[in-house]
């Protein structure tokens, strides 16, 4: 179905992925994919997207809002809102940084509508949603097309972020889904992040952390910290993870090293509306403390 309004001349419902990507090829720079709309009506309000005039609307796709478990992982298709996610007793288990920081986008308004492959799509260093998927070492589904049939690629999610604001998807591909490992015994994660009371976009910091414990729970052999904004695409503290995982153990001197080594690595800024660089480099080591704290519990726990 077509329909026309004054913000664009097409807007396209279609159910099929590949007449989804059939459309977005035949109109190349002039159209963009919508979802749940929340940044990308903002975006065109604000005049961000000129050129724009045909909207794919790839809500009506079968099996995109999905949240299942296969033998390849646990796969959440793009269309997936951020209430689900938060309700969804499979994420609560394997997931819980995910659900985590799906839980504190927006108002339950925003989340009601707003999908996790707009927030990735989006490609913001600090998206909640984006930040939760990087600590689980998400994998994305980018789909095309070729020779007229539809090509689903997984790879690894950081390979999509092109800048603030920018994927380098292109105008003829677009995101299926995510999927990620399920979780193990001693394994866990969490997220929080820090935000201005009034706040209702964006946060000021916001970090993930996932962790495999030894099996008798008194080491760290693996651990995954991403941080937002922390760089111009969403940033994995990979020099705090080794320092994590080269520690016998874990006490108030490795977190502080690990603190230490997460404020080296990370590029923080100051941001007009939301905090100083100095400010997040406090930051990063308030909420590490609070979530690898939090992780470890849970690994120690589960
Ligand atoms: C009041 C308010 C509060 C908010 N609070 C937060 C917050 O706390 N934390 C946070 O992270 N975000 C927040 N946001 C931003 C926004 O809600 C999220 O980023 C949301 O997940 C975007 O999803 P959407 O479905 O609305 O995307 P849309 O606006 O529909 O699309 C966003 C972008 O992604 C592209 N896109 C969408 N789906 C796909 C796909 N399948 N494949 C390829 N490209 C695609 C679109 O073309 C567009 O460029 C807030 C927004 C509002 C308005």
């Amino acid at each position: 179905m077509t329909t026309a309004s004054s913000r664009w001349n097409e807007y396209h419902t279609p159910s099929a992925l590949a007449d989804a990507l059939m459309i977005l090829s035949r109109h190349g720079e002039r159209a963009r994919i919508i979802a749940g709309g929340t940044d990308l009506i903002l975006d065109m309000e604000g005049g961000h997207t000129s050129g724009v005039d045909v909207l794919v609307d790839v809500t009506r796709i079968v099996g995109m809002d999905e949240i299942r478990e296969t033998d390849a992982g646990i796969v959440i298709g793009a269309n997936v809102t951020h209430a689900q996610i938060e309700k969804s007793p499979l994420l609560r288990d394997h997931a819980a940084c995910l659900v985590e920081s799906c839980g504190v986008v927006g108002g339950p308004q925003v989340r009601n509508v707003a999908t996790i492959g707009g927030n990735v799509a989006h490609a913001l260093p600090a998206a909640d949603g984006t930040i939760g998927l990087l600590a689980l070492d998400a994998e994305v589904e980018v789909c095309s097309l070729a020779a007229g049939a539809v090509e689903r690629r997984w790879q690894p999610l950081l390979s999509i972020f092109a800048g603030p604001g920018r994927n380098n998807l292109g105008p003829a591909r677009l995101v299926g889904g995510f999927r990620f490992a399920p979780r193990a015994t001693g394994q866990a994660s969490a997220f929080d992040r820090i935000m201005r009371p009034q706040g209702v976009a964006l946060p000021i910091l916001g970090l993930a952390a996932w962790l495999q414990l030894t099996e008798d729970k008194q080491r760290i052999v693996k651990a995954r910290i991403a941080i937002g904004p922390a760089g111009p695409i969403p940033f994995r503290a990979t020099d705090a993870e080794a320092v994590l995982t080269a520690a016998p153990g874990f006490d108030d001197a490795v977190l502080a090293a690990t603190i230490a080594a997460a404020q080296a690595q990370a590029q923080l800024r100051t941001s007009k509306h939301r905090a100083s660089k100095e400010y997040r480099y406090e930051m990063v080591g308030v909420l590490l403390g609070r979530v690898l704290r939090a992780a470890l519990e849970r690994a120690q726990n589960l």
